[in-house]
């Protein structure tokens, strides 16, 4: 992998240079016996930073690879979350990709966890309806390759494409500045609600563009537009990336 984070910012990553390396990682636990260890930036386990002579250059080529078990000064080991790392080989492409046999039944998701996760990348908040609504819609989504129970709200909204906010509540604040400044269909009212200020008007948030990113990241292209007949105008836009969520998945209960 190109990337890696360090134990107390999981959430902001770096490429795998020299100089990265050295500034991040020369102490312990980073730095032990000449080896140099990180921080998955997906699974969050632990990696090693494996050097790869480069012929005609002389900067040597840096790359991560995930250790084999726990290393000292480390958190935990997780082996599930290793067999679901998306960054431990070079995919090409997210998802679409059917299986012949869905790897989960939607029936095993805990959706009120679903639902903070999908109003977390939305900026949306996502009611229980709509979340069992989407998950109904897309209930062949762990037919494709590569969805699993952590990066499910990432693969969910790949496979909606597209969502109607009329009437859906902000959670976002920067979403309530740009309707507010960018929109001529739609308010936004004191409780955050997204109001059309005519009728025959839809404000839409589409999903689009999956492609690895050059850190090796499943992104998504994310961008909101209203329309009225022939007029349509984009109002924001954002990318997210794929990333884990925890508890997604109910536990059986015939395990006495
Ligand atoms: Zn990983």
């Amino acid at each position: 992998m190109k990337v890696f984070c360090t134990i107390h910012h999981l959430n902001s990553w770096h490429y795998i240079t020299v100089q990265n390396v050295h500034k991040y990682l020369s102490s312990y636990p980073y730095l032990q016996d000449g080896n140099y260890f990180a921080v998955c930036a997906y699974c969050h386990n632990p990696i090693r930073i494996v050097q790869r002579a480069k012929n005609n250059s002389s900067q040597p080529i840096l790359y991560g690879s995930h250790t084999k078990s726990i290393v000292p000064g480390f958190s935990n080991f997780d082996h599930d979350k290793l067999d679901h790392c998306l960054l431990k080989e070079n995919i090409s492409n997210m998802v679409l990709n059917p299986l012949a046999t869905p790897t989960l039944n939607i029936s095993r998701i805990n959706t009120a966890v679903l639902r903070k996760d999908l109003t977390y990348y939305t900026g949306i908040y996502f009611s229980n309806k709509l979340t069992n609504r989407i998950l109904q819609e897309h209930n062949n989504v762990f037919a494709y390759r590569h969805a699993d129970y952590y990066n499910l709200p990432f693969t969910l909204l790949l496979a909606t494409e597209h969502l109607k906010l009329n009437y859906r509540k902000i959670a976002n604040p920067r979403f309530i500045s740009a309707i507010e400044s960018n929109s001529r269909l739609f308010n936004v009212s004191e409780t955050n609600q997204i109001i059309p200020i005519d009728e025959g008007t839809t404000l839409e948030m589409h999903f689009e563009n999956p492609t690895i990113s050059k850190s090796g990241f499943p992104s998504l292209d994310i961008f909101i537009s209203e329309s009225q007949d022939n007029y349509s105008h984009r109002i924001y836009d954002f990318h997210i990336f794929a990333k884990m969520f925890n508890n997604l998945l109910i536990f059986e209960r015939n395990d006495t």
